[in-house]
């Protein structure tokens, strides 16, 4: 079970990252374990399908029904597994604000709804603008003050 074992392995990892981004990797990694459980169920859906249908060709007795229900089963579980999968490569996508849960495309620097930053500066192709304007005023006074 690779994938799940994967799965475990980032969120362990996760665990090392700062803030936002553990979160984020952390709620990946949920569904990516969901994901594998739906697939080994199919799998096991399936294995079983396979059995019944063998038993209904080997034998006299109408297995129609159970059939049928496998059948169901095994699509419900399909439709399941495409919503996980769909969330999984929106959630890659998409950058949710930890200030207001505004969810925004994962190039967006800042919320569009509440301006939180949405990236850290590592991230930042360019230099956040300067926090510390201390040193110019500081300079500044000092300059008016030698005139
Ligand atoms: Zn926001």
């Amino acid at each position: 079970m690779g994938i799940l074992e994967d799965a475990i392995y980032n969120a362990k990892t996760a665990a090392g990252f700062v803030g936002k981004k553990a979160e984020k990797f952390v709620d990946i990694s949920k569904l990516t374990i969901s994901a594998a459980e739906l697939s080994s169920e199919i799998s096991k859906k399936c294995e079983i399908l396979g059995r019944v249908v063998y038993e209904a060709k080997t034998s006299d007795k109408c297995y129609d029904k159970a059939i049928a229900e496998l059948v169901e089963k095994i699509s419900d579980l399909k439709g399941q597994l495409d919503s996980v999968n769909e969330l999984i490569a929106e959630t890659k996508n998409r950058v949710k604000c930890p200030n207001c849960s505004t969810v925004n495309s994962k190039d967006a620097i800042f919320c569009g709804k509440c301006g939180e930053r949405l990236r850290n500066s590592e991230d930042m192709p360019q230099p956040d603008e300067v926090e510390e304007p201390k040193e110019t005023e500081k300079n500044t006074v000092e300059a008016s003050t030698e005139e």
